[in-house]
């Protein structure tokens, strides 16, 4: 079974949001909301860094 717990490669702040309801889960087969913050590339199109709501920190999505 995967630890999906995450943290800040920075600061080591926890990053697990809330509880996702069963029932909301959907296709995303996550089960907690999380508190990072995506940076998306408007060129491409796509998230490709994450930044830390606690220390501002970003770093590269592998
Ligand atoms: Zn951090």
């Amino acid at each position: 079974m995967k630890n999906n717990k995450e943290s800040c490669p920075l600061c080591n702040a926890d990053l697990q949001g809330d509880s996702i309801l069963k029932e909301n889960q959907g296709s995303y087969k996550a089960t907690h909301f999380t508190r990072k913050i995506g940076i998306s590339d408007i060129e491409r199109d796509r998230i490709v860094k994450w930044k830390c709501p606690d220390c501002k920190g970003e770093w590269a999505i592998q």
